[in-house]
């Protein structure tokens, strides 16, 4: 009882800005606050249900909404720190605590007494406001899709095809990752180094010694190891093996081989689509995300693959050119692609990332960020000097609006170390809301920028500047949300959504002017050069008839498995079909194949891979206005702020994205934005 008495996670984070108390909170602190506050939501569920008056939005609905705060508390910062700060502590504790808030989700969605509940208000939503409409429409189909209408012998079933799932999205994992490490390209010869960059020689040596070859060098078909090698290495032959080890993970040996096991999933996930009342899996999946259902999906795709193809057949055309001016004579293969696209890239835009660096500091391109946000949406943030920290790289601000007025605090973790997950991603401590009084934002980036040596400053490549403000559109999306209830704050989209906001962000520091602006060179202050900066954009526009692609390809690729009637026989032909009856261009491959598209069959992605590109249609067609307008145009971004980065999910996200825009989105406007139209 002392314990939960003293457990800081339990107790308000009381603190000005209430931010969690993260050098207080202990190890020991996690599972007895994690117990304690799932025992409480439990008691507030079983409240709802008790509730003997006729159930209406608020006694079910916003009662549930109300309910799991402790929980929520306690999870937001266990899963934050478990990504940006880890440690074999913490990941213990994961596996431990994960199992059992799965099943305590399960228990209160396929709770048939508070279902039936749900249904009354969902029966008679005609009634609500909009946005309590919104919330039991979303609820309503949530429930719904984890099978809450089936009688009990179905929901059995059910439970039975989700058990087999999650069983084999966890072995495809685990097969791609032993096939990944069962395959080894060892040179032993310092000649067929040739070409490739000193640190990939390095990790090579050092991925041999760990193979016990000290004498040679190891390379691995993941892609930290293939893309420099292909692009760099001066030799075929090996460029060919390592390319071909990677494309053949989980179909070699019989123990780690992942085609039975697909075709087993795409089943399952069949079935269980047919018994929730689908016609696929696809359907299930789409129903729903702002595109609705696959017709539009195949629409959108379908309109970007011709231009697509076409450009990728030029730049095909125009590899085969240096081949032959080479003095060779052989036709360009898959795995020439980025090696004579390097070349091209060369010959076409003569610029190297050393140069442009030096403009890119963090500083810059963090207030590059910061006043963006100034000028489109009227808030400021001022630095925190004084506030709790998991690390000494955490740092906090104030987001104002134009009154002065707090409207939520803002956190970076930018740089690189062992103890954080790779790549970049937003998360909240709190998402915003009004319904139990005001409850202001906490958001926080969270990078892997290289960490300079003291007293150097940090230079950012063009990739990191772009994910800065890609990350910082997500964080806006949480910081300037205005909803009613937490459920349908901020970032809680759906998936086709949920990065227009981020990507249209990208659109702002991919533009001249604000580089022109902000990229002053961190000795000599001077501004970019405008023969620079104009490199620099034109070949944001180049190899992107590949990428799209191959891309577009794994897309059709995803959809192929999830629409699909009949039980797949051959993979390879399955594949072949599909990709020869779309005219796929036969130097490039899907992004993925079946047996290691991780993203569809372990990863949450199925039937959804073409969410990418949805966003890029949104975030291209609405930039278009701000192209014409100005960047900063204050009557676009006020409406932008309305209509998209306040709203959450709490309209119909289609007839908002139509007001704000004008018209459909259009994928005329990406197909310009990659130099494909
Ligand atoms: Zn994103």
């Amino acid at each position: 009882m002392k314990i939960m008495k003293n457990n800081p996670l339990l107790k308000d984070f009381d603190n000005k800005y209430g931010i969690p108390p993260f050098e207080e909170i202990k190890i020991e602190h996690y599972l007895p606050a994690f117990k304690e506050s799932i025992e409480r939501h439990k008691i507030e569920i079983n409240e709802i249900i008790k509730n003997t008056k006729k159930p209406d939005f608020e006694n079910v609905l916003n009662a549930m909404e109300m309910s799991g705060s402790d929980l929520n508390k306690v999870s937001r910062v266990f899963y934050n720190l478990l990504s940006a700060d880890s440690s074999d502590e913490l990941n213990k504790i994961a596996s431990e605590i994960s199992p059992v808030l799965s099943r305590h989700n399960d228990e209160i969605i396929l709770n048939q007494k508070l279902f039936s509940k749900i249904k009354v208000v969902y029966e008679q939503r005609d009634n609500l406001d909009s946005e309590q409409r919104r919330l039991t429409e979303v609820t309503y189909k949530a429930f719904k899709s984890k099978g809450s209408l089936l009688d009990e012998a179905n929901r059995k079933k059910l439970q039975y095809f989700n058990e087999e799932l999650s069983t084999l999205s966890l072995k495809f994992n685990q097969n791609v990752l032993k096939e990944t490490n069962n395959f080894n390209l060892v040179i032993d010869s310092e000649s067929d180094l040739d070409g490739l960059p000193d640190d990939l020689i390095h990790f090579a040596k050092e991925q041999a010694i760990d193979a016990g070859m000290d004498d040679m060098w190891v390379f691995k078909p993941t892609r930290e190891n293939l893309y420099p090698f292909l692009t760099s290495s001066l030799n075929r032959d090996l460029r060919e093996q390592l390319y071909k080890g990677y494309l053949n993970r989980g179909k070699n040996s019989n123990s780690e081989n992942n085609e039975e096991l697909v075709k087993r999933m795409a089943k399952l996930r069949k079935n269980k689509a047919n018994l929730l009342g689908y016609d696929s899996h696809a359907d299930l999946a789409l129903d729903d995300t702002m595109a609705e259902n696959k017709e539009n999906v195949f629409s959108l795709l379908d309109a970007v693959w011709d231009p697509a193809i076409n450009r990728a057949n030029e730049e095909i055309s125009e590899m085969q050119k240096i081949i032959q001016r080479e003095g060779n004579n052989f036709k360009l293969e898959a795995w020439d692609w980025w090696h004579y696209s390097e070349k091209l890239r060369k010959e076409k835009y003569d610029f190297s990332e050393a140069e442009i660096k030096p403009y890119l500091s963090l500083k810059n391109i963090r207030l590059a960020a910061f006043k963006t946000a100034e000028r489109l949406f009227e808030i400021s943030f001022h630095k925190i000097q004084d506030h709790p920290k998991y690390h000494e790289d955490l740092e906090g601000y104030e987001v104002l609006d134009q009154n002065k007025q707090l409207i939520g605090i803002f956190f970076t973790d930018y740089f690189a170390r062992p103890s954080k997950q790779g790549g970049a991603w937003m998360t909240s401590y709190r998402d915003q809301s009004k319904n139990n009084g005001d409850v202001l934002p906490m958001i926080i980036n969270v990078c892997n920028f290289p960490k300079p040596k003291k007293g150097e400053p940090t230079l950012l490549n063009l990739e990191h500047a772009i994910t800065l403000f890609h990350e910082f559109g997500h964080a806006l999306h949480g910081l300037l949300s205005n909803v009613t209830y937490p459920s349908l704050s901020g970032t809680s989209v759906p998936r086709d959504y949920v990065e227009f906001p981020s990507q249209m962000m990208e659109n702002w520091i991919r533009s001249p002017e604000v580089l022109f602006e902000f990229a002053t060179h961190y000795e000599t202050g001077e501004k970019i050069s405008e023969e620079l900066m104009s490199k620099y954009i034109a070949s944001q526009k180049f190899n992107q008839g590949f990428a799209t692609t191959e891309y577009l390809a794994a897309s059709y690729l995803d959809l192929a498995w999830h629409t699909e009637d009949k039980d797949v026989d051959d993979i390879n032909e399955f594949e072949r079909k599909l990709f020869d009856k779309k005219g796929l261009p036969y130097e490039i491959d899907s992004r993925y194949e079946s047996t290691y598209f991780s993203h569809i069959f372990a990863g949450g992605y199925s039937s959804s891979y073409y969410s990418y590109m949805w966003s890029e249609v949104l975030d291209s067609s609405a930039f278009e206005g701000f192209e014409k307008n100005g960047l900063f145009n204050k009557d676009l971004g006020k409406k932008l702020k309305e209509l998209v980065y306040s709203s959450g999910n709490s309209k119909d996200l289609m007839s908002q994205f139509k007001k704000f825009n004008g018209s459909e989105p259009n994928p005329l406007r990406l197909l310009k934005k990659r130099g494909l139209a």
